[in-house]
């Protein structure tokens, strides 16, 4: 699949999850009110990224667990129902979710932070996100400064208790672990891309999880209306593109062919080391949102779904 197809696969399938019922706190997002979850949330075995980086998500939707001898730190918890799945990936890795110090969020929507609530019940781990991110984790609600903002929409995110707030630049500490926050709105208000370190033999990477960069909006948004709406994705884009990146693994693993990749690794090859991920995830960003605005200016009207 062409990457900017699989950008509007993803966009669809996003957006076609922001209707329907709500879903009380814990509860799983349904078939009935999510026809893509089941898909999303298909079990996937865990496997290394590189040195003490590892993949624990599902099948269609991220989380990375670095691990050191003094804790672990865990990026994202996917959908509430993904929560059990992140932690038995975990176990089958040999670790402990009792040894996760510290779970994070790239972005505040129900596919990524979902599971987050249950993910730290379950750890007693700190949670931190942006300023906007830790809001919505509190409230448990996207606000209407997103541009997926629908009135009658789900109360989709089991609230987070107490979120610390990081800024840009700033660095989150367990251990000997070093993670750093980049703030990358645009998809949504609270949008962080995350860096760190791992080594493997001596050898040590940047490794990069990069937030959603796809311009995916309710029904009656239009970008080309939104003149700062594009200039903040934009600007993202080019974040991440500037960002000093050996491995890059996105919220969805099939934009950075993840999958793909894990298929491809042999021996001492491993394709997730990519001096062009980075970019080349930014170049299909750039390419999807230009084609957004060209349907709006020609058509008047959203893509059809
Ligand atoms: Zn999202």
């Amino acid at each position: 699949m062409a990457f900017a197809h699989k950008l509007a696969w993803a966009a669809a399938l996003t957006l076609a999850c922001q209707g329907g019922q709500a879903a009380p706190a814990d509860q799983p997002i349904t078939e009935f009110n999510c026809s893509s979850c089941k898909e999303w949330n298909a079990p996937q075995k865990p496997f290394n990224i590189y040195g003490n980086t590892w993949y624990v998500g599902t099948a269609e939707l991220s989380a990375l667990l670095i691990t050191s001898p003094k804790g672990h730190i865990l990026l994202d918890g996917a959908l509430p129902q993904s929560a059990p799945l992140i932690e038995k990936n975990i176990k089958a890795l040999g670790f402990k979710l009792k040894d996760v110090k510290l779970i994070v969020n790239s972005h505040e929507h129900f596919d990524h932070a979902g599971g987050i609530a249950a993910l730290q019940r379950r750890s007693g781990a700190i949670v931190a996100a942006s300023a906007i991110g830790a809001r919505v984790l509190q409230a448990g609600v996207i606000g209407k400064d997103d541009l997926q903002y629908q009135p009658d929409q789900d109360p989709r995110i089991d609230k987070v208790p107490k979120v610390q707030v990081v800024g840009e630049g700033e660095t989150l500490a367990v251990g000997g672990l070093a993670l750093t926050a980049h703030m990358t709105p645009g998809h949504a208000p609270g949008g962080t891309t995350w860096t760190w370190t791992s080594c493997e033999h001596g050898r040590c990477l940047d490794m990069v999880y990069a937030d959603s960069l796809t311009p995916v909006s309710a029904d009656s948004f239009r970008f080309t209306e939104a003149p700062a709406a594009v200039a903040a994705l934009r600007a993202s884009i080019a974040k991440v593109a500037a960002l000093k990146c050996d491995v890059v693994v996105s919220t969805h693993p099939g934009f950075t062919d993840v999958m793909a990749k894990l298929q491809a690794r042999k021996g001492d090859t491993n394709p997730f080391i990519d001096a062009e991920g980075c970019r080349n995830y930014a170049a299909g960003a750039t390419k999807r949102l230009d084609e957004r605005l060209a349907s709006e200016s020609a058509n008047g009207a959203l893509p059809k779904k």
